[in-house]
């Protein structure tokens, strides 16, 4: 007979709300976690916020999808149980989990606290953990993950609208760090202002970058430069602006995950500049080479980051009074919420109030 995990024997009930199909719709889901095991936290859940990956993942788009799927990877809470071996955390902290929730711990890129890019990296939701069990998100009620994959929230940061800087807001703060872009003095642009691009324009100001909202609707000029603080604005369609900024970017944040032309992006860097995608098209982007190799500009990505420089995002997030504006909403909105972001129907993230909205 083999020796059975205590994590089997004592599951936690759970409830959340799931997909089934690819209609993508979510309804009512009850589910087990696996009991505090000895280097995990455990965790109420207080706040989710909803991306677009999530919607994405319920619809089954990117074809790796296991129903009944609880989406979520912008979780925070409060501590309810910590594990013997756990040292970094107690009962009542607060916490949050991003899109990571394990990883292998022994290869190159985690060694170099780049969990993200560990090829066993876990997925926190609708994929499998080490013991071949499948990983939920935040749309439920409580959450078990191991200590190293556990982020602190610093007080001053309100935990709904500071639950999105675990996915958008480490997905745009690590290549604004990473490529070198967040230097002062430096002139960046943010390709699309949702929910990714909105944080991206209040990192980069923060980090004393110049920055350059580019979008393709001219009525958000308003809110990017008098609510976000952009130092100006481009409408993308606009020929005669689009020419008059040409190279004047050191870089540029491409947060657009429809398929779009790269060409004007290109020519709006300045010779060695940058361009960091960070939406990700389902179809390839046509790259376009002259303009590349006549100014020895460059093309790359980024995805999330590690959970060392995760932490730091958050506290410089602290330290800068920086969160996302979000509408926060019940439960059973959530349905309608996804139909409204596909719209691009809010400002700029939904977060769901799970504590007080989620009813068994
Ligand atoms: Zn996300
Ligand atoms: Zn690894």
């Amino acid at each position: 007979m083999v020796a059975k995990l205590p994590e089997e024997e004592h599951p936690k009930q759970a409830f959340g709300w799931a997909a089934r199909d690819q209609s993508g719709l979510l309804s009512p889901f009850k589910f087990s976690r696996r009991a505090t095991a000895e280097k995990d936290v455990a965790f109420k859940v207080l706040y989710c916020g909803i991306c677009h990956s999530d919607l994405h993942m319920a619809k089954n788009e990117w074809g790796v999808t296991q129903y009944p799927l609880v989406p979520g990877h912008e979780i925070v809470g409060i501590v309810t149980e910590v594990g013997s071996k756990v040292d970094k955390f107690k009962v009542g902290d607060k916490v949050g989990v991003g899109c990571m929730v394990g990883s292998c711990h022994s290869c190159d890129s985690c060694h170099d606290n780049l969990e993200n890019y560990c090829p066993k990296m876990i997925l926190t939701y609708g994929a499998r953990n080490h013991d071949g069990t499948i990983t939920y998100g935040g749309y439920s009620d409580l959450m078990v993950a191991e200590e190293h994959f556990i982020v602190r929230i610093p007080d001053n940061i309100s935990l709904d609208a500071g639950a999105p800087l675990l996915c958008a807001g480490i997905t745009v703060y690590s290549p604004l760090r990473y490529f070198g872009l967040d230097k002062p003095g430096m002139h960046v642009g943010i390709v699309g202002l949702g929910g990714l691009g909105h944080v991206a324009v209040k990192f980069a100001k923060a980090m004393g970058v110049k920055v350059t909202v580019i979008s393709t609707s001219p009525n958000k000029k308003q809110e990017a430069v008098e609510n976000l603080g952009a130092d100006s604005f481009l409408v993308s369609r606009d020929q005669d602006q689009m020419q008059s900024a040409m190279g004047t970017l050191d870089g540029i944040i491409d947060t657009v995950s429809a398929v779009h032309p790269l060409l004007p992006l290109f020519t709006l860097l300045k010779s060695h500049g940058k361009l960091v995608l960070v939406g990700a098209p389902e179809k390839p982007l046509e790259l376009p080479v002259f303009p590349l190799i006549a100014g020895r500009k460059m093309v790359g990505g980024s995805c999330i980051g590690g959970m060392k420089e995760t932490q730091e995002m958050i506290d410089f997030a602290a330290k800068h009074n920086i969160t996302a504006d979000v509408e926060v909403i019940p439960m059973d909105y959530v349905n309608t919420a996804m139909e409204r972001m596909l719209k691009g129907d809010v400002r700029y993230r939904f977060v769901i109030d799970v504590a007080k909205t989620l009813n068994p």
